[in-house]
């Protein structure tokens, strides 16, 4: 276990800087065992962004209490249906309660033409602009706001499926006021310094930016692998993250059948978040052949210490330093 990556539950109104992610759905295919199909809102710097969104999304973000108007972006990783079918009652509704603002959806192309469809064949005329932006075939930033970051990057699965990366944006170095005085720095250009540039005096003279700043607050990064099977193409995009959602459908001894519908093990999981050195897994898509999760913890933790079988209602939140690993119920 890593001692300085700490999940713990908080209160949705206790959302500030940070990472904090929200199970709406954790399951497989087929919901089981009061657990739904994939979605999950993960906060980000105060901005609440919606991974996936299987059947039921929009009565789950009841349920927890997410103040889901305020959801600008949707990703949906792939068009197995437990991880979209939400889609069409959330943007349906979204209109019903008079959404003004944008929506945006980042998707594989063939979505478009499903949402326009359901829309046309009912008549409905959303009171939102609703942009839709078709996926890359690679990897790709999708969002880049003054607060958090998203990219999409490919993985394995039977159709085309990309997981997505969610980075908490930082200040940029830290200032070192007392050195910039020394310099005579003017106050206009601490921005600057903060951004990693370099000050050139009046007479030409260059003030190197490590003279008169540090490294900066780390930013946070989360990575979600959807649905994919076992392989270490995607490493790259995942490599030293803060934390890692891997799919983990089936537990060891049905180790063929997950790589026969292209999913991946308990054990498979730890193994990548092993290989890429993130600092916390959490595990998800449970097959609904198994009700208890104990089992998926221990086989994990054979390869890989950090680790939490998720659970739908628990908020996860991804900080530094802050000791002890620790996940209590909402
Ligand atoms: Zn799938």
């Amino acid at each position: 276990m890593c001692a300085d990556t700490a999940i713990a539950t908080t209160a949705a109104n206790d959302r500030g800087k940070g990472i904090f992610i929200t199970i709406l759905g954790n399951n497989s295919a087929l919901p089981a065992f009061g657990r739904h199909p994939t979605a999950q809102v993960v906060t980000v710097n105060g901005q609440d962004v919606l991974l996936d969104c299987g059947e039921g999304t929009l009565m789950q973000l009841q349920v927890y209490n997410i103040r889901w108007a305020r959801i600008n972006h949707v990703f949906i990783s792939h068009l197995h249906g437990d991880h979209y079918f939400g889609i069409f009652g959330l943007i349906t509704s979204l209109s019903l309660f008079g959404r003004v603002a944008p929506f945006h959806i980042y998707a594989p192309a063939a979505l478009e033409g499903l949402i326009q469809n359901m829309l046309s064949v009912a008549n409905t005329h959303l009171c939102f602009p609703l942009h839709f932006h078709a996926l890359p075939e690679g990897a790709a930033l999708l969002v880049d706001e003054k607060t958090f970051s998203v990219s999409c990057f490919p993985v394995a699965h039977r159709i085309a499926t990309h997981g997505f990366l969610v980075t908490a944006k930082t200040k940029g170095r830290k200032l070192l006021p007392e050195k910039a005085r020394a310099y005579q720095i003017p106050t206009y250009f601490y921005q600057r310094l903060k951004a990693g540039e370099d000050y050139e005096t009046k007479d030409g003279t260059i003030i190197k930016n490590e003279w008169v700043t540090e490294e900066g607050p780390h930013p946070l990064r989360y990575a979600y692998t959807a649905d994919t099977v076992f392989t270490d193409s995607f490493l790259p995009y995942i490599a030293g993250v803060d934390c890692l959602y891997h799919e983990s459908t089936y537990l060891s001894d049905n180790e063929e059948k997950a790589q026969a519908r292209f999913h991946s093990t308990a054990r498979q999981a730890a193994e990548i978040a092993r290989r890429a050195g993130v600092r916390l897994l959490l595990l998800g898509h449970y097959s609904s052949r198994y009700q208890q999760l104990d089992a998926f913890v221990a086989e994990a933790r054979e390869v890989f210490a950090s680790v939490i079988a998720t659970e739908e209602g628990r908020v996860y939140e991804v900080r530094l330093n802050a000791g002890e690993q620790d996940a209590t119920a909402l």
